[in-house]
């Protein structure tokens, strides 16, 4: 189906632009690619329900990168949107070289040879992008190739760059395919050159988030953060976890990290697939205890690349994801290379509003509750409290201010039912508050009084027509205001 048709199909969609945006708390995050990189196409997508653009630098050129990054900012500056930008870094992605003649069949059995000498492949020796493969493989490890459509087993380690293997699922084996070693504990670094490059891109393009492939301990993170710092950069850093050794690691990497990503793709090659769904609910619910943005990505509508209508399964995926609690759904295939993108983030709102509209009784049943012992008891305390007073008020609104962002990341760790809204004079929270289930956030910077920053508040709201005469709202705050301490005060009011 072409553009002219989708449009047709979706004529609705000015009348409704805004609404699929507005009204979902959970959010989607979509990748650009070509076919979706023109201004309209973009904002299409906004109106439909995005709320994240992922920039994949495993593709592209810079330039690519720079178009794309204008175009989503201007439509921040003319559209009623805060759109944030994920930047998304390869990481250690290992792959195979060139292929002779394009292709090489592999039967079950056949003996091959793992070089890490630059080599167009043959039946007898193939490129792998691994400098360390011999110090690192075992005997009797497996290496998946192409998504784990080919598995060979390591038969010997010949010398410092070669690798003896032998084929225990043959394929057709396609140049530039990924290779996993979901046995092999890696020694190469966490950032590699290009993703050294890529990052100094993002930081100079100041980019929203920036997201870490193949995390396999906290240093990873760590290291990345030091980086950043350097730099004076405000990037908030989110892991992808899609390797056996993060799982291991997990509690510390989300602590250390400010977002997390449930990397399917990968992760579902590295450990038996059918673990995949029982690790994704641990993953969303051990993010929501820590108030960490958790994004569960791959696949989600993968059957919508080339149809008009998702398959049942991901319509009930996506309906899963948004019940476990999620932060955000995202597209990668779907928005990037798909035929019909507007209408893949229309058809995961619709879902996601339905899910929303009828769940009425978020998750409370598995809500952590603050805890003494920590560091930051009296505003998770605060943030707590709000969130169960205005469940039991039935508050219209729970209105938030926040300087670090932590304040708006625990209110939505709580996945209150009340829609929230955030209040901050950090400019570089406000787009990156997008990513958080449920929030809405804006810009402020007066130091009244509270009683006055609370009223303006309302009056802003009420100006823009999220809350009404006779409505409830619930204020978080902090005072005295000029000392900006965390956040220490709530404030219920009926708005007159
Ligand atoms: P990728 O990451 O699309 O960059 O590979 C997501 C995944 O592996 O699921
Ligand atoms: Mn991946």
């Amino acid at each position: 189906m072409n553009k002219k048709v989708e449009k047709y199909l979706y004529q609705e969609m000015d009348r409704q632009a805004g609404i699929l945006h507005s009204q979902k708390r959970t959010k989607i995050v979509a990748t650009v690619g070509p076919a979706c990189d023109n201004y309209d196409s973009l904002l299409d997508l906004v109106k439909a329900g995005v709320n994240v653009f992922r920039l994949n630098f495993s593709h592209g050129t810079f330039e690519d990168k720079s178009r794309v990054i204008n175009l989503i900012r201007k439509i921040n500056q003319t559209e009623p949107y805060n759109i944030a930008i994920l930047g998304d870094l390869q990481g250690p992605k290992l792959r195979v070289g060139e292929i002779e003649n394009g292709k090489i069949e592999f039967k079950s059995g056949d003996e091959f040879i793992f070089t890490t000498e630059k080599i167009i492949g043959t039946k007898n020796k193939v490129y792998v992008s691994y400098p360390k493969l011999s110090s690192d493989v075992k005997p009797n490890e497996r290496i998946f190739l192409d998504d784990g459509k080919m598995e060979v087993c390591v038969k010997e380690i010949l010398n410092d760059k070669e690798v003896l293997v032998s084929v225990t699922l043959g394929g057709v084996l396609l140049p530039k395919k990924g290779v996993n070693l979901p046995d092999t504990a890696l020694t190469m670094p966490s950032l590699t050159e290009k993703d050294l490059a890529d990052l100094e891109f993002i930081i100079e393009n100041q980019l929203d988030w920036v997201a870490l492939s193949f995390v396999r301990k906290v240093v990873d993170i760590t290291n990345l953060k030091k980086l950043i710092a350097e730099k004076n950069s405000k990037i908030k850093v989110i892991a992808k976890i899609e390797m056996p050794e993060a799982l291991n690691n997990l509690r510390d990497i989300i602590n250390e990290s400010d977002g997390i990503m449930v990397a399917r793709g990968d992760l579902g090659v590295e450990i038996p697939v059918e673990q995949l769904p029982v690790i994704q609910k641990d993953i969303i619910r051990k993010c929501m205890h820590r108030a960490k943005p958790v994004i569960v990505a791959t696949q989600m509508m993968e059957s919508m690349i080339d149809r008009t209508k998702p398959n049942r399964s991901e319509v009930s995926d996506v309906a899963n994801a948004v019940l476990e609690g999620a932060d955000a759904v995202m597209l990668s295939g779907e928005t990037a290379t798909g035929n019909y993108p507007t209408l893949v983030v229309e058809t995961m709102s619709k879902i996601i509003l339905n899910v929303e509209s009828s769940v009425y009784d978020y998750n409370r049943d598995d809500i952590l509750t603050p805890q003494p012992h920590s560091p930051s008891y009296i505003s998770d305390a605060i943030c707590y409290s709000a969130c169960k007073l205005a469940y039991d008020a039935q508050a219209d609104a729970i209105i938030g201010m926040t300087q670090s962002g932590y304040t708006a990341f625990m209110l939505s760790s709580y996945r209150p039912k009340s829609p929230l809204y955030i209040f901050s004079k950090e400019r570089s929270l406000i787009s990156q508050l997008s990513l958080s289930w449920g929030v809405r956030a804006f810009y402020y910077a007066e130091e009244d009084s509270l009683d006055d920053i609370i009223s303006d508040q309302i009056t802003i709201l009420e100006e823009r027509g999220f809350i009404h005469k006779g409505d409830v709202v619930i204020n978080t705050g902090s005072t005295p205001v000029e000392k900006h301490l965390p956040t220490n005060i709530i404030k219920i009011t009926k708005i007159e």
